[in-house]
């Protein structure tokens, strides 16, 4: 069996270009553009590239973006005060304060401090509550972009075995929590699982999210199954997933490439959640098909 490649940027270019439509017409009716701020502190080179593409990402959905560049050695409490000042904010949707942090400042604290009806990135407690107790709230944009490229490969969930490979706050967990909100029946595994390869076999959909350059290997696959692999790993063949590609491909039914595949599902979901923020905040109703 050869997999099928499962195309994450044709799917993010078909939800940008949804995105981009509703953005018309959200700005139309409410005399404003949604608007999201990204707070980048330090200069961590990932990150500053990943600020940069989520800010080339907002103009190009038509949306506001407004950059916040902070020295290395800003106090934590001066970083509060901004988030603050971004919450109170009437024209700001969607806050995003990009990690890691310098480790002078305890992220949770930030994190925290998000008005969760702001928190386009889904990771306050409150957001993550919502999504285990079935409330509307906002789903971290990872996991989001895995189950929309899912449903996509396979349509209905339901009944489906699923192992998820981590439990990360970003990733594993609340990939899930998706899971089983499409009643799948859902394994997490994670550093201690005993016999990985085991839960594998049985599993007809598979999100590893664990960080490690090609950990699992096709033979451990259930033939058919469908993979999504959220590792990002720099190695000196370039960037790999945490999936061992070659031999993946031929068990599975398909498969997510690595770049290409969950990546580019990520900055689109951002734009997703900052858009379904501003349509509740001004009571405008977003269509959301085809998100
Ligand atoms: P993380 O916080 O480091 O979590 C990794 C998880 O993997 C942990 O739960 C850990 O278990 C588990 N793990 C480690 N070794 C394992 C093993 N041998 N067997 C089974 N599980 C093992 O990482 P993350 O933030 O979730 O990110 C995971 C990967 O996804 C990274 O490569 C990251 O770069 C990538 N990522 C990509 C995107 C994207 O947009 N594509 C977004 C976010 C992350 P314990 O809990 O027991 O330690």
């Amino acid at each position: 069996m050869t997999a099928a490649p499962i195309d994450g940027r044709a799917r993010a270019a078909r939800l940008r270009a949804a995105v981009a439509r509703e953005v018309a017409a959200f700005s139309a009716r409410a005399g404003r553009p949604p608007g999201l701020a990204v707070v980048l502190v330090g200069e961590d080179p990932a990150s500053s590239v990943y600020v940069r593409s989520k800010g080339k990402a907002t103009a190009e959905a038509g949306m506001c973006g407004a950059e916040h560049r902070l020295p290395a050695d800003t106090p934590e409490a001066e970083l509060l005060a901004l988030v603050d000042r971004l919450n109170a904010d009437p024209v700001i949707d969607g806050i995003l304060v990009q990690l890691p942090l310098p480790a002078h400042i305890d992220a949770t604290h930030v994190t925290n401090r998000i008005d969760p009806d702001k928190d386009v990135d889904g990771f306050h407690p409150v957001n993550a509550g919502r999504l285990a107790t079935g409330l509307p709230g906002f789903v971290p944009c990872t996991p989001l972009g895995c189950l929309m490229l899912l449903r996509e490969a396979r349509g209905d969930l339901s009944g489906l075995e699923a192992v998820v490979v981590g439990r990360s706050t970003i990733v594993g967990k609340p990939m899930a929590q998706l899971l089983l909100a499409e009643s799948c029946t859902v394994t997490v595994a994670h550093s201690r699982t005993r016999d990985l390869a085991g839960h594998l076999a049985r599993a007809d959909i598979v999100v590893a999210a664990v960080g490690r350059a090609r950990m699992i290997r096709g033979e451990w696959l259930k033939p058919g199954a469908t993979v999504i692999d959220v590792g990002i790993n720099r190695t000196e063949a370039g960037l790999v997933g945490d999936v061992d590609f070659p031999s993946a491909s031929a068990v599975a039914g398909a498969i997510t490439p690595v770049p290409g595949g969950v990546g580019p599902m990520t900055i689109a979901c951002l734009l997703r959640n900052t858009l379904v923020s501003a349509g509740r905040r001004e009571g405008v109703a977003i269509d959301e098909t085809g998100f």
